[in-house]
Parts: C-alpha cells; sequence; structure tokens
C-alpha cells in the first residue's frame, strides 16, 4: 500500500504519510505499535476513509491499513443468528449477504460505504437504525495495556454517532465485530434494502463522481426548552424527539437557514444538493477546508445559538 492519503478517502484529501503498514493478520497488530514506537510516529487506523479527512500531520504519521478479512457465523439459535465478522470486510457486502439469508437488523443501514471495524466507531446509523442495536460484542487490541479482548455492547459506551472508540483515539484498534441478527419472514429485508438503496441513490452524492463524506456535520441535539423556543421563531424547523429532555434538530435545516447552502471557499462547496454534505473539487487546501467549516459552525451558532459539531474524523 503506497501513496498519498487522497487516493485512499473518499473525500479525496490528504498527502503522503511517512509509512503504510497493512493489517492482515492479528499478530500485524503488536508489531506495527512496535515499529512506530521505535520510528517515533504518530499512527491512525484507516478503514475505507469514507469518515477520515486528514487536514496535515501526515508527515510523521503512520497509517495501519486495516485488512483483515473473515465472516462466521458462530451461533444459529431459532430466532437470532450471531455473525462474527473481521474490521477490515466491506460493510456493505456483509449488509447484502444478511439479506439475502432473510436476515434483519442492518438492511437500513444498506449502502454506507467503508469496513465493518468502522461501524462501532461512529456508531453508524441512517433511516432508524444504528449499528449499536445489533452489536453483540467487539474484539480489539487494547494499545494501553497491549492485550487482545473482548469488549461487550454495554462496555462499547454507544451514543448517537459516538462511541467509546471515538472517544478515546487511539486506545482501541478493532479486529472483528459480532452482530446478532434476527430471523425474518422471506423477502422483508432484501425489500427494504432495495427502497433504502434507491431512497440515498436519489439523495446522496456518490463520492466516486463528486469526493464527500456523507454528512459532514451531527445533528445538533438539544434541550426541550432549547428546541420549544427555536420552534416558535422556527415553526417549520425540523426537529425529531430524542427523549423527555431532549430534541435533535436537523443539520441541514439549520445550514440552510443559514444561507451557507452553495456557500464555496476555494476547492470546498456546502452543497445545492443537501446542506450537510460539504463536497471537494479537488486541489483543496487544508486551510481553506478549515475556514470553511469555522464559517458554517459561526454563522449557525450566531443565528440560532446552536453549536454544530463535524461528523467525520478530522486529522491535523
Ligand atoms: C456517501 C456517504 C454516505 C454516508 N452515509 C452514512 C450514513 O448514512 N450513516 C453513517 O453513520 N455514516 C455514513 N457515512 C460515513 C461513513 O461511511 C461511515 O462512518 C463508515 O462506517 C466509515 O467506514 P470507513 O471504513 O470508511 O472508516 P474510516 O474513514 O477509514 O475510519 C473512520 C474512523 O474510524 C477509525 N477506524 C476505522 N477502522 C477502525 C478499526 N478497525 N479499529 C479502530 N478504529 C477504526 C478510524 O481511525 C477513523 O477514526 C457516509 C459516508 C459517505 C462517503
Amino acid at each position: 500500500m503506497t501513496g498519498p492519503l487522497s487516493n485512499h478517502t473518499t473525500f479525496k484529501l490528504g498527502g503522503e504519510p511517512k509509512l503504510w503498514l497493512v493489517l492482515n493478520k492479528l499478530e500485524d497488530i503488536p508489531m506495527a505499535l512496535t515499529q512506530v514506537k521505535q520510528d517515533g510516529l504518530n499512527w491512525q487506523v484507516l478503514g475505507g476513509g469514507s469518515n477520515t479527512v486528514f487536514v496535515g500531520g501526515e508527515t510523521n504519521l503512520a497509517i495501519f491499513k486495516m485488512m483483515l478479512k473473515g465472516r462466521e457465523v458462530v451461533e444459529d439459535s431459532g430466532d437470532y443468528t450471531l455473525i462474527k465478522v473481521a474490521a477490515g470486510e466491506d460493510w456493505d457486502e456483509l449488509v447484502a449477504w444478511t439479506t439475502t439469508q432473510d436476515l434483519v437488523g442492518i438492511e437500513s443501514l444498506s449502502l454506507i460505504p467503508g469496513t465493518v471495524g468502522a461501524t462501532p466507531v461512529q456508531n453508524v446509523g441512517a433511516y432508524g437504525q444504528e449499528v449499536s442495536q445489533t452489536i453483540k460484542e467487539v474484539a480489539v487490541y487494547d494499545v494501553v495495556n497491549s492485550e487482545f479482548k473482548i469488549l461487550t455492547n454495554n462496555e462499547c459506551g454507544f451514543g448517537y454517532r459516538d462511541s467509546l472508540f471515538k472517544c478515546q483515539p487511539g486506545r482501541y484498534i478493532i479486529t472483528s465485530v459480532t452482530y446478532a441478527l434476527k430471523k425474518s419472514e422471506p423477502l422483508l429485508a432484501t425489500k427494504t434494502r432495495a427502497e433504502v438503496i434507491s431512497l440515498r441513490q436519489s439523495k446522496l452524492l456518490d463520492p466516486k463522481v463528486v469526493p464527500n463524506v456523507g454528512s459532514f456535520f451531527k445533528n445538533p441535539i438539544v434541550s426541550k426548552e432549547v428546541g420549544e423556543r427555536l420552534k416558535e421563531k422556527y415553526p417549520e424547523m425540523v426537529a425529531h424527539t430524542v427523549d423527555e429532555e431532549k430534541v435533535k434538530l436537523s443539520a441541514g435545516w439549520l445550514i440552510e437557514q443559514a444561507g451557507l447552502k452553495g456557500y464555496k471557499k476555494g476547492a470546498f462547496t456546502v452543497s445545492s444538493k443537501h446542506a450537510l454534505i460539504l463536497t471537494h473539487d479537488g486541489d483543496g487546501t487544508a486551510s481553506d477546508l478549515l475556514s470553511v467549516i469555522v464559517t458554517v459552525i459561526d454563522r449557525v451558532k450566531e443565528q440560532f445559538s446552536v453549536q454544530l459539531e463535524p461528523e467525520p474524523v478530522l486529522i491535523q
């Protein structure tokens, strides 16, 4: 594996890292960590590069390219099928396979790019499903204690686009994920998958054609009082109840209302198709990107007093 990170990420940004190390088997993990320690390098695990944006720092960076492969049905009880999948497997290929087996639980997460190992990191979600709803356990290498271990679903600290892995970057390298999927009536999962694919293809931008990372900002979660105050002022505002105390606002709606749909700086544009998507049309600079991010966050804060947060992992 070689070349600039722009060739290995869907945002197509990033220079040449100092070192590429490919993780093909479990033993490669402690070996790679020993090597970067000896060489005094920072390191970063990379799956499919669809949620990572490199904005500098590559010159002292080693990339651990996750290539662990394999899929195994570990238990097939009457109600549930437990499937253990290696971190380097392609996520959408897994979803496609499970739907052909009439298993439900992840079919609404169809067509999300990337690897299996990255799905627990931001607790991937779409159309009412979150991957944490079906994860039984996550196998990891614990970098601090230098040991392989298993984390139960509870131990993963899942939240909205959040997890222990996102909160403690560099602590765990995920080696496999075990999903518990339910048996369903024939063709139900396949039908949902087809509907989701058609919806996504009409709404989202294909990163192979237009470099992007999907949603660039998380939908902000605010208190019910803040949500009600905003709703009074902006009755058409999009808001969903999270629980008795919190509501989730639509970051895309806030960005659009702040007048930023189509906003452009250098090679970066707030998509005029969907304000939550930032596109990169090649040769962009880190400083232009950071300027767009700050502009979006500041303008939304100014108008709505709501704080936006980027969704992808920014490496600087
Ligand atoms: C067009 C498009 C649509 C998208 N739609 C959605 C959506 O609907 N819902 C959603 O939630 N996301 C969505 N995403 C974001 C992205 O696809 C997911 O977050 C995906 O899970 C990222 O997988 P990846 O392998 O590409 O991760 P990468 O970008 O390679 O990595 C993301 C982060 O996870 C870490 N990581 C990756 N693998 C491991 C591992 N094995 N161990 C430890 N850390 C690891 C990386 O270090 C990095 O911090 C979309 C992206 C695009 C481009």
